[in-house]
């Protein structure tokens, strides 16, 4: 049985754990032994960690559970991504979304219930802002998808096709992992950075730097304390090519604007993993998406090293915006390449389980009172 002075686990990247088992007079290798039965196996049967002694694995029945998230709703689309519901306690609920392509697999990972940032084409924005979650149900959120996609071990072989010189295969069917689900990464940030050592740690989930990405609405300071704490791939949500555009779409903009922000992302190129930043805009109708817009961003990106994503408007219900038409999203990324800039334009995956990039609704309930205040904005213009 569980009591609440249990330990989770899953709380713990690898020097925590061993910390806590020093505290227990336990050895450090018995703490990475541990590890890879959680992460590698999927373990969380502490009776079935067979090569751990058996007067070990009771005290840890004692003091420790190994908890991640419960799924409550899985659902498949029609392309295969698959997206899955988890319970978070206190009627609260995030999304995971896993994305299989033919030489990898992703896993897009919620940081938060809600998000307090309130960008205004943004689903999960638009429902206001609960909580930060715990490191376990960060790295739960890996666990479990490896667990229910029976992946704990024995990836796609295609995916050997898709390594880059000096990356290793290990073997499983997830290879990316993005930071790109429900909340802003970086405003949570001691978790997530434990989430993500764990991520890239060879006694739980091996993951190259390379594969691991952090996608932020543009925090300055969280970005810099990420180039020195755990650098790892990095997207930065850009979304307009000017500030007053910006202030508009992406409001903690008011606070770091676009000189603060390209600079930051030059000093996180020092010690990235990768040589450029990927910055994500999305295409909204009429608002950001002319071809000024896209001159406008050439000039302001021109010294930092960098690819474009373009993701087309996913609507939700009352979102007050259009996705741009095909052609002018063909223009748009003309002029980045035609400046040669990599530009892509991301394919929706997985709309019809509402599982697209700014669909992830959750369930959350708003501590910031923000519905009530957009409900009493909304009576007092009617
Ligand atoms: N909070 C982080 C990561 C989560 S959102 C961030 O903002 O970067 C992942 C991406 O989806 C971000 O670029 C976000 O701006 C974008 N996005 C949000 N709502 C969207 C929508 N309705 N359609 C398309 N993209 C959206
Ligand atoms: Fe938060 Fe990102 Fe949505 Fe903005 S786009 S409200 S930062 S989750």
């Amino acid at each position: 049985m569980s009591t609440s002075k249990q330990v989770n686990l899953l709380d713990f990247d690898v020097d925590g754990l061993v910390a806590w088992f020093a505290g227990l007079g336990e050895k450090p290798f018995r703490a990475r032994q541990v590890m890879r039965w959680m992460h590698h196996e999927g373990c969380d049967d502490f009776d079935a960690m067979t090569d751990v002694a058996k007067s070990l694995r009771a005290k840890l029945k004692e003091l420790a559970v190994i908890r991640p998230p419960v799924p409550v709703r899985d659902s498949i689309s029609a392309d295969g991504t698959r997206k899955w519901l988890l319970d978070v306690g206190n009627a609260n609920a995030v999304e995971t979304v896993f994305i299989p392509e033919t030489h990898r697999g992703t896993l897009c990972v919620s940081s938060q219930a809600g998000c307090a940032l309130d960008c205004a084409f943004c689903s999960t924005g638009k429902q206001g802002f609960n909580r930060n979650l715990s490191a376990a149900e960060i790295i739960g959120q890996l666990w479990l998808a490896n667990k229910l996609l029976g992946a704990a071990r024995g990836g796609p072989d295609e995916r050997a096709g898709d390594l880059e010189a000096g990356e290793k295969d290990n073997g499983r069917i997830i290879s990316n992992v993005v930071m790109m689900g429900m909340g802003e990464p970086l405003a949570n940030f001691d978790n997530v950075v434990t989430a993500l050592r764990l991520m890239l740690d060879d006694h739980a989930y091996g993951l190259s730097r390379r594969r691991v990405t952090v996608s932020t609405s543009g925090i300055v300071p969280a970005m810099d304390r990420l180039r020195d704490e755990c650098p790892v791939a990095l997207a930065v949500s850009l979304h307009a090519s000017n500030d007053a555009l910006r202030d508009e779409l992406v409001p903690i903009n008011q606070k770091y604007p676009l000189r603060e922000l390209m600079a930051a992302c030059q000093r996180y190129l020092e010690r990235a993993p990768r040589d450029f930043v990927t910055f994500e805009y999305v295409m909204l109708d009429g608002v950001n998406d002319s071809e000024a817009h896209a001159r406008e961003l050439v000039a302001l990106v021109r010294d930092t090293p960098c690819k474009f994503n373009l993701i087309p408007f996913n609507p939700f219900p009352n979102s007050g915006y259009l996705r741009s038409p095909a052609e002018r999203i063909r223009r748009f990324a003309g002029i980045l390449i035609d400046a040669g800039i990599v530009t892509t334009t991301r394919r929706t995956r997985g709309d019809d389980v509402d599982a697209a990039c700014g669909q992830l609704a959750g369930q959350v309930q708003d501590k910031t009172r923000r519905t009530v205040r957009l409900k009493q904005a909304t009576e007092e213009r009617s």
